[in-house]
């Protein structure tokens, strides 16, 4: 048997699995038993939280044919397609590839059509932004009074592209950012699942990478556990291309000494050990941003416990406006410099900028 990702492996097939949306999960589960369907439904929010599993989690629980239709009961004729895909009744549609007039026509007309075995016909448009404004007017009469089988499922990461007229047509749910403790959790109850452990380090670093996208951070899962039975920090640093942590916190200190000399060495001997120098700026910004917000609050800041000792020391080497300009710094390098070969060059630019301001 092919191997399964976890990513897919662990899809959530419920509304009790899926992390971070229990509000949105309550309210849908909440419809369903007082059968308030709307006809038509817009998911907004990050890539990778959840949007297209929910969306599919209520198709089965709209179609279910279970007598309790408050949660999909997973093993009827039904519920077994859409986890498949492979339902009549639940069509999933790409918006990025069938975003002009003629496909939403097709659309308009298919919906017509009565369902070959379930409640409803269910549509979960994904992408949804990607429809032309043309097509969406199109869409909006079949939206406003659409055959009451029909229910519209729309999902985006950007909802500020879908026209007014349409949202005012859809009722809206707001996924959020799962947050790292809800992600570590999750993280370490798959790990259990499926017999590997994960030190905090390497857990932390995955959950900071994936920027709570639980996709991505799966899938990076899935490149450090094929190798070990226990995913170590320096193992995912490595894996990531990331620079030890020693670094980025001395270069801080350097920073703060105004200590030119030795932050240009270490620039050129990172370069010189072949390490990408946008990461390294990528890590130099997030260190500081963490120590920065640390120093503010340090109960938002959601650092290990090991690494308290070293923030309460380097939280009083800036005033909140030299961590402001410097992290500013890293951000503009890091825009300015993409994909260009004086990156270090540039990098050694900036960190003279950051003394000069250091030094004021
Ligand atoms: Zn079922």
């Amino acid at each position: 048997m092919s191997y399964l990702g976890l990513a897919r492996k662990f899809r959530p097939q419920n509304f009790d699995e899926i992390v971070g949306q229990a509000h949105i999960s309550q309210t849908l589960r909440n419809a369903i038993s007082e059968n308030r369907i709307a006809h038509a439904y817009l998911f907004s929010g990050p890539r990778g939280c959840g949007k297209t599993s929910m969306a599919r989690i209520f198709a089965k629980a709209l179609n279910c044919k279970s007598v309790s239709t408050k949660k999909p009961c997973g093993i009827c004729e039904n519920c077994l397609d859409i986890s498949k895909s492979s339902s009549v009744d639940v069509l999933e549609i790409d918006g990025a590839s069938n975003n002009g007039i003629d496909e939403i026509r097709v659309l308009r007309e298919n919906v017509k059509f009565s369902t070959a075995n379930s409640k409803y016909k269910i549509y979960i448009i994904d992408e949804a932004h990607q429809i032309t404004t043309q097509a969406f007017n199109a869409l909006l009469k079949t939206l406003e009074e659409p055959p009451a089988h029909v229910v519209f499922i729309m999902a985006t990461t950007e909802q500020h592209k879908i026209p007014d007229t349409v949202l005012s047509r859809c009722q809206r749910y707001r996924f959020k950012l799962i947050s790292k403790v809800e992600m570590s959790a999750a993280i370490k109850n798959i790990a259990k699942k499926e017999g590997f452990e994960i030190v905090d380090e390497a857990l932390n670093i995955v959950i900071t990478v994936s920027g709570g996208s639980m996709r991505d951070a799966l899938s990076l899962l899935d490149q450090a556990s094929s190798n070990t039975g226990k995913i170590e920090g320096k193992y995912v640093r490595d894996l990531l291309g990331l620079l030890p942590k020693c670094i980025i916190t001395s270069v801080t200190e350097n920073i703060a000494k105004g200590d030119i000399q030795v932050i240009l060495k270490t620039v050129k001997e990172i370069t010189e050990q072949g390490y990408n120098i946008l990461q390294f700026a990528r890590d130099l910004r997030d260190h500081l941003r963490q120590v920065m917000i640390y120093s503010i609050n340090p109960a938002i800041a959601e650092i290990l416990p090991e690494d308290e000792k070293l923030f309460e020391i380097q939280k009083k080497m800036f005033t909140l406006a030299q961590h402001v300009r410097i992290i500013i710094y890293c951000q503009k390098f890091l825009k300015k410099c993409a994909g260009t070969i004086s990156q270090g060059f540039s990098l050694k630019c900036i960190f003279l900028k950051c003394q000069s301001h250091i030094m004021i």
